[in-house]
């Protein structure tokens, strides 16, 4: 790990949002050495509302130095994957957990705040520019805020105003998603977690099931079909889809849902005293809709590109491009093939969900996707699912069939 020359430096760098990659931001930079990090954050409390379905590797959370028991409320081993008509494959492999993410976000605040960064439960109004690079930011009421830098981790729920005040466009592709927790329902097993594919079930992308306890379950949907919205799917889900016997006494204890950004990063990311980081520069897995690791990711190589400026002496638009360099070059080869998985479940009728699913399942690679895939670095999983001549003749055959 590169730290600063001097081990401090007093330059003031404001983040803009509260979430995940703000505060976990916030945290890189204060042990680069940065001694003035301010968050700004719009609501009054820490981690709500509440949005994610809280499941992230535990390699994950163990590469970032945020793995604590307080906030796991489940580990699951297993992933089952269901066509629109029942055809299930498995893989067994890699331990995810499920975290609180109330918990989780206070955690980070209280890390925080414990290395000396400062929350502000403000929201920020617009960007300050002098010459064309950002010198601060306004709030609320139009108080000012000079900055060395200002790092946009706004997320996309307020729209992106920040990210846009710079002339970038933001995330094109916003699914709507719902989840509900459930009580009472009837979860057969505690470690693994379902995801179901149609374009009845859930247009556009999948719906999940991520099981909290031997009662209760966490159910979610995103939908890129304006006709069929996230609730009503999973109602019908709920009553009529082929887990319905585990809802006959269920109940709703809470709804919540948000927005899954699916299209991959924004063009770019930075400007002359300016970065976004997370959500708002769609550093989102565009298969899962999973935010948590790939702006961790982003989060980190943030840090590492404002040292590097520091050090430079200038957060100039040329020292700031080494972040951009940075995350894209760990993690450009996954948005592109991710992307490309995305496009191929866009594309892909009912029944061809059915027919490559049954490949998967009959090809007998699910063992050595569970052993050598990775929910993360989703390149390696594809390529072992690639390994099957059938699997990649039946996806071929999808990718090149006219619309
Ligand atoms: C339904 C759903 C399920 C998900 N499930 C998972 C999952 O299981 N696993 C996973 O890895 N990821 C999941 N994600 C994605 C994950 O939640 C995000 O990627 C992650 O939380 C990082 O978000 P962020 O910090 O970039 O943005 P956010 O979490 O949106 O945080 C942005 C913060 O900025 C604040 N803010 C915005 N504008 C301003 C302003 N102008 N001034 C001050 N504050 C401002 C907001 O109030 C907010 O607190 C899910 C997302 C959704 C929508």
């Amino acid at each position: 790990m590169i730290e600063l020359k001097n081990s401090s430096s007093p330059d003031k760098i404001v983040i803009v949002g509260g979430g995940f990659t703000g505060l976990f931001t916030g945290i890189n930079l204060i042990e680069k050495g940065f001694d003035n990090v301010v968050v700004f954050e719009e609501h009054k409390t820490i981690g709500e509302p509440r949005h994610c379905a809280g499941l992230v590797s535990e390699k994950a959370l163990k590469m970032f130095n945020l793995y604590e028991d307080d906030f796991i409320v489940n580990v699951v081993t297993r992933a089952r994957f269901f066509s629109p008509s029942g055809i299930c494959f498995e893989v067994e492999g890699e331990k995810a957990v499920v975290i609180d993410r109330v918990l989780f976000d206070k955690f980070l605040a209280e890390k925080f705040e414990s290395l000396g960064g400062r929350i502000v439960y403000k929201r920020v109004d617009r960007l300050c520019f002098i010459d064309n690079a950002v010198k601060g930011v306004y709030l609320d009421g139009d108080k000012y805020c000079e900055a060395n830098l200002v790092v946009d981790c706004e997320g996309v729920h307020s729209g992106c105003r920040i990210l846009s005040m710079t002339g970038v466009s933001p995330p094109e592709t916003l699914l709507h998603a719902t989840q509900f927790d459930i009580e009472n329902a009837f979860v057969d097993d505690v470690s693994h977690v379902e995801l179901h594919f149609g374009r009845e079930i859930a247009p556009g992308f999948f719906l999940w099931l991520i099981p909290l306890d031997e009662k209760n379950v966490r159910i979610g949907v995103a939908s890129s079909d304006i006709y069929k919205r996230p609730p009503d799917l999973l109602w019908k889900f709920m009553k009529h889809g082929i887990r319905r016997d585990m809802f006959t006494i269920a109940n709703v204890k809470y709804r919540f849902g948000g927005l899954i950004v699916a299209s991959g990063p924004i063009r770019k990311t930075y400007m002359s005293g300016f970065l976004a980081v997370g959500d708002v520069a769609g550093q989102v897995k565009p298969t899962t809709g999973g935010g948590i690791f790939t702006g961790g990711v982003c989060s980190l190589a943030a840090a590492q590109a404002v040292a590097w400026a520091h050090d430079y002496g200038e957060y100039s638009e040329k020292t700031l491009s080494k972040y951009e360099i940075l995350w894209r070059h760990i993690l450009g080869r996954e948005f592109k093939y991710m992307l490309l998985a995305r496009k191929l479940l866009l594309k892909m009728r009912d029944h061809e969900i059915d027919e490559l699913f049954k490949a998967i399942r009959d090809s007998g690679i699910c063992d050595r996707v569970g052993r050598k895939g990775d929910m993360d670095l989703q390149f390696r999983t594809f390529m072992e699912f690639i390994r099957s001549p059938r699997v990649t003749l039946k996806i071929l055959k999808i990718m090149l069939r006219r619309q």
